[in-house]
C-alpha cells in the first residue's frame, strides 16, 4: 500500500515525502480511509505507530476541501492531549504536513505552565487547536477562544489524559462542543474508564487496533530537541525542573564536559555528580551508589562509563551530546525502559547534527519529530 493509494491530495503527498515517510504504517492504512469518509474512530495504538499522521492527514484533507470563509477565534479542529510535550509534537506534525497547502492552515498549541497572554493573542485565526485540557478551559473562560465551531475532535493518548486526572475537564470541554462533529479517540490501552468515554463520545465508531511489538525497545520513548550548544545548559535545567526528574542519567562526549555540566547544574541548585575515567574508583563507586539508591538525582557520564551502569527502572536518560556511533546511542538509551517499565530518552541535537541523528534513528528503525527549543519559553 502506498500513500497515493490512500487518495490523499497531491500537496499532502508532497509534504509526506518531504517528511521522509515512504509507506504508510498499519494504523495509517486502516485509519485514513475511515476518517476520510467522516466516520468516528477508536484507535488503540501507541506512540511510535504513526498514529499522529493517521489523524493529521485526513484532517488536513478535510480542511482543503472546505474553503475557510472567516478566520476568527473559532477553531474547526480541536486536538486534546495530556501534556505540553505531546502538544508541541502534534503541532509540529500538523505544521510540517500542512506546508504550502493551497489554502493556508493555522495550527497552534496551547498548554499550561507558560504565561497565557501570548497564547491569547496568537489564537486569532486558528484553524486547528492542539490543547491540554486545563489551559483550554482557562482560554475559553476568558473568551480568548470559542469551541462552538469545532467540527472535528481528537483525543490523543486518552488513557494518559484520564490517568492524569483530566476526566472532569474533558467532560466540561465536550459540553462546549457542537453536537454534530467527527470524533477520533486514540489510546495505548482500552480501560474501563476509557470505555465510558467512548460510549458518550463516539457514534458508531470503527475500531482500529494495532498490536504493540513485543520488543524491549518499545518501552523506550524517544524525544529530542533542536538546540544550539549555548542553550543546552538552560534547556537541561528547564527539563529537569519542569518534568520533575528525580533520577536522570546524562551523557556527554568527554569527561571534561561531564564535569562542566555537573558543575553548572550544582551552581544552579540541582544536585549532580560526574563520573568518568579520570575520577578515582572510590569517587565513581560512591556517586553510582548514591545515584542508584535515589539519593543523587543527576549523574553525568560518558560512553566509556555507561557499560557499568545497570539500574532498574531508570526513568530518564538525556543525551546532552550526540554520540558518534549509533551503537553507543542504542546502548545509552537502553539504560532506560528496562524491566518492562517505560522510560524516556531525550536527545539534544544541534542543526549541524540533524543528518547524523537521522542516520542513528534509521538504524534503530525509529523516527521522532524534534521539538525546536527556539519555540520554547525558558530562561537563558
Ligand atoms: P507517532 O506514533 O504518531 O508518535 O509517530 C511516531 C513517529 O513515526 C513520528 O516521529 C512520525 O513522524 C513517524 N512516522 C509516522 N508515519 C510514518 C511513516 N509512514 N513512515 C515513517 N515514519 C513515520
Amino acid at each position: 500500500m502506498s500513500f497515493s493509494e490512500l487518495k490523499l491530495h497531491p500537496s499532502l503527498l508532497s509534504n509526506i515525502s518531504s517528511k521522509g515517510y515512504e509507506t504508510p504504517t498499519p494504523i495509517q492504512v486502516q485509519a485514513i480511509p475511515v476518517l476520510l469518509k467522516g466516520k468516528d474512530l477508536l484507535g488503540i495504538a501507541k506512540t511510535g505507530s504513526g498514529k499522529t499522521a493517521s489523524f493529521v492527514l485526513p484532517i488536513l484533507q478535510g480542511l482543503l476541501t472546505k474553503p475557510i470563509v472567516e478566520r476568527n477565534r473559532q477553531p474547526k479542529v480541536l486536538v486534546l492531549v495530556p501534556t505540553r510535550e505531546l502538544a508541541m509534537q502534534v503541532t509540529e506534525v500538523f505544521k510540517e504536513l500542512s506546508h504550502n497547502l493551497r489554502q493556508p492552515v493555522k495550527s497552534m498549541a496551547v498548554y499550561g505552565g507558560v504565561s497565557i497572554n501570548p497564547q491569547m493573542k496568537a489564537l486569532f485565526g486558528v484553524d486547528i487547536l492542539i490543547a491540554t485540557p486545563g489551559r483550554l478551559l482557562d482560554l475559553q473562560r476568558s473568551k480568548a477562544i470559542s469551541l462552538s465551531k469545532v467540527e472535528t475532535l481528537v483525543l490523543d493518548e486518552a488513557d494518559k489524559m484520564l490517568n492524569l486526572g483530566f476526566h472532569e475537564e474533558m467532560q466540561e470541554i465536550f459540553d462546549l462542543l457542537p453536537k454534530k462533529r467527527q470524533n477520533m479517540l486514540f489510546s495505548a490501552t482500552l480501560s474501563d474508564q476509557l470505555s465510558g468515554i467512548n460510549r458518550v463520545l463516539l457514534v458508531d465508531p470503527v475500531l482500529v487496533q494495532i498490536e504493540a511489538k513485543p520488543d524491549e525497545e518499545e518501552l523506550i520513548n524517544l524525544s529530542g530537541y533542536f538546540v544550539p550548544d549555548e542553550r543546552k545548559g538552560p534547556l537541561l535545567r528547564h527539563l529537569i525542573r519542569e518534568m520533575d526528574m528525580k533520577q536522570v542519567l546524562i551523557f556527554t562526549s568527554s569527561g571534561n564536559k561531564a564535569d562542566k555540566v555537573a558543575a553548572k547544574l550544582m551552581g544552579n541548585g540541582i544536585e549532580a555528580l560526574a563520573i568518568h575515567g579520570k575520577k578515582s574508583q572510590f569517587a565513581r563507586t560512591m556517586a553510582l551508589d548514591h545515584f542508584k539508591s535515589g539519593k543523587l538525582p543527576v549523574l553525568v557520564t560518558t560512553d566509556l562509563m555507561s557499560r557499568g551502569i545497570d539500574i532498574n527502572e531508570l526513568p530518564y536518560v538525556i543525551n546532552y551530546e550526540l554520540p558518534r556511533s549509533p551503537k553507543d546511542f542504542v546502548h545509552r538509551v537502553g539504560r532506560t525502559g528496562r524491566s518492562s517499565t517505560q522510560g524516556l530518552a531525550i536527545t539534544f541535537v544541534t542543526r549541524e547534527e540533524t543528518q547524523h541523528f537521522k542516520v542513528i534513528l534509521k538504524k534503530m528503525k525509529r523516527y521522532i519529530d524534534l521539538i525546536d527549543s527556539e519555540t520554547m519559553d525558558f530562561k537563558p
